[in-house]
């Protein structure tokens, strides 16, 4: 895989403006609005800016981007903090607001008034639009646009001092009404709004606008390089012209790159909302979603997540990014640290007829075969054992190499057994238990150890085994593009029915009694399991992070050989 990592031109500026001594410091900030939980895409960003300064001597900066009132709340920005701590990353003591420089905002834009350069507008919301034009027709100047700069700086103090209602004035940027970039035409810089903010309460009623806070933030921080997804490369001249025209300290870069897009999934924060506010999921934290929240109950780690990030690298054109490789790093990372355990999901009863009763044996197991180094652990073995019902077939196909009437089978780190009886429930004929025998011999160190059989299947002890409950889960959405939907439908309509499923009566090795929410194991031939914060005294839940199938390397190595 490490041959095929995707480059990063942002990558090559930063280094190329530290060798040109344009910077002697690379700054970056990630931007988040506190108005939702963080996803994978954030964790992209995260990594970028984190990354980047990490790598090359220098700092990143939180800002939380909190100029929108209504959205925007102290639970997520925590949340946020706990996210980028839990990726591996730290701010230091860089941690900044937008809203922490209302300020020094209001003073940028008293300068443009004074400079003529920003006006305020008494124009309602619906004519400010019909003014503005479309993208072959140029905009009108507004009626108040040669309003003079006592008049705007006037009406500005009163407008930050309270005196109108919301809608009744607007300030804004004083550029060109006829500039083929609409985002150029006089765009908003400040709007009413008599809603209490989170951080300033009631201190402000007016709000500046992203597009006006944004590139005032970063230069009042020393930012060097400001990335941000490509919907902003519109707005970088307006960037630009806001930078170029009032007195801040230094002129930031901004850089556009692709968003993540992942396949099965959906990214918009607008939506995430919706999904769990509608119930669809069982909230924020859902291991179905693409929240870090989610991701990390159902078991995916920084390290796999940080590795991902750095494959995929940053693009300049959107694209979309299969699951299977995000799906990939997980395996990757937890096929190194994950012991393995044995775990019976859907238990069929297994009766040894000749092993002597009340008799128990301690076989021992590899915790690891990738890592010798974490040693073995003792697994109880005794006359009545369960294993997988998919491990036995009455009348097996051919080439089913596992248990079957008369067939040997091998289970793990213990005995060949041989199935010698079915036994059904008489009404409904469901196999309830398999009468076998064992092969005394064949035990590791046993006379017939080397005996080849040609399949291994895992167990537990059916009097030492621990009840678990597992949670099983498939793609939230059915379509590879969950936003692609018949007209008239919403992207409801391609959620997966069957993306959860909960197996109860789950039987696992002993070993993992008193097991702590968080950890991963590998259920040997069954995936990784991460236990639930649901798990309480006697009860454990563990949670599928992925399946041991990699589709992922399968689809690779295809590309290779065709
Ligand atoms: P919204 O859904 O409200 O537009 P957002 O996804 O832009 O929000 P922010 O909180 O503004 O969320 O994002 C913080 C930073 O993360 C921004 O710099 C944004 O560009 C980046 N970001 C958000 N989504 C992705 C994504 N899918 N891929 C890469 N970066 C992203
Ligand atoms: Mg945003």
């Amino acid at each position: 895989m490490k041959g095929m990592t995707a480059g990063n031109f942002i990558r090559e500026i930063v280094e190329h403006d530290l060798k040109s001594g344009k910077h002697r410091r690379v700054v970056t900030r990630f931007p988040p609005e506190p108005n939702g939980y963080l996803h994978i895409g954030h964790a992209k960003s995260i990594c970028l800016n984190f990354g980047l300064a990490l790598e090359h001597g220098g700092v990143c900066h939180l800002r939380f981007d909190d100029t929108n009132p209504s959205t925007e709340s102290v639970e997520y920005a925590e949340a946020i903090q706990a996210d980028v701590r839990w990726l591996g990353f730290d701010w230091g003591d860089r941690m900044f607001y937008a809203s922490g420089y209302f300020e020094q905002l209001y003073e940028y834009a008293v300068e443009l008034i004074q400079k003529g350069k920003a006006y305020v507008d008494s124009l309602s919301a619906e004519e400010i639009r019909q003014y503005r034009g479309t993208l072959t027709e140029p905009g009108k100047d507004s009626p108040y646009r040669n309003r003079s700069v006592e008049e705007s700086l006037d009406l500005f103090a009163r407008m930050r001092a309270g005196e109108f209602k919301d809608g009744a004035h607007v300030l804004r940027a004083k550029i060109d009404m006829a500039s083929p970039n609409v985002n150029m035409r006089d765009p908003t810089m400040y709007r009413i709004r008599h809603v209490a903010h989170y951080r300033t309460a009631d201190q402000w009623c007016i709000y500046p606008t992203y597009d006006y806070a944004h590139p005032i933030s970063d230069a009042l921080e020393g930012i060097t390089h400001s990335l941000c997804t490509l919907e902003f490369e519109d707005h970088r001249p307006l960037y630009d012209w806001f930078l170029d025209n009032v007195s801040v300290p230094c002129h930031p870069q901004q850089i556009e790159f692709a968003r993540l897009n992942l396949t099965h999934t959906i990214m918009s924060k607008r939506r995430l909302l919706e999904l769990v506010g509608k119930g669809h999921v069982g909230g924020w934290d859902d291991p179905r979603l693409p929240t870090l929240k989610g991701l990390r109950r159902r078991g995916y780690t920084p390290e796999a997540i940080r590795a991902f990030c750095e494959h995929i690298g940053v693009q300049k054109r959107d694209g979309v990014v299969e699951m299977a490789l995000l799906e990939h790093f997980i395996r990757e990372d937890l096929n190194k640290r994950a012991p393995r355990v044995m775990a019976v999901l859907r238990p069929l009863r297994v009766v040894l007829e000749n092993y002597p009763e009340g008799r128990v044996e301690e076989v021992e197991a590899v915790n690891n075969p990738e890592d010798p180094g974490m040693g073995t652990r003792k697994v109880p073995f005794s006359r009545v054992l369960y294993i997988e019902r998919d491990d036995f077939r009455e009348v097996p196909p051919k080439k089913f190499f596992r248990l079957a009437p008369g067939q040997e089978v091998r289970l793990r780190y213990a005995y060949i057994i041989k199935c010698v009886r079915v036994v059904k429930e008489a009404r409904t004929g469901e196999i309830v238990e398999l009468r076998c025998t064992y092969d005394p011999e064949t035990r590791s160190g046993g006379p017939q150890a080397g005996r080849k059989v040609k399949g291994t299947i895992h167990w537990v002890s059916a009097t030492h085994a621990l009840d678990a409950e597992v949670r099983l889960y498939d793609h939230l959405f059915v379509k590879a593009d969950a936003g692609d939907v018949p007209e008239g439908q919403d992207y409801t309509v391609n959620l997966n029915p069957s993306s959860l499923e909960r197996l109860r009566g789950v039987k696992v090795e002993p070993s993992l009694a008193g097991v702590q929410p968080g950890s991963r194991y590998q259920f040997e031939r069954q995936g990784y399991f991460c236990v639930d914060p649901d798990s309480a005294a006697g009860r454990l839940v563990f949670n599928r992070t992925v399946a041991l199938r990699d589709s992922w390397a399968k689809i690779e190595k295809a590309q290779q050989d065709g």
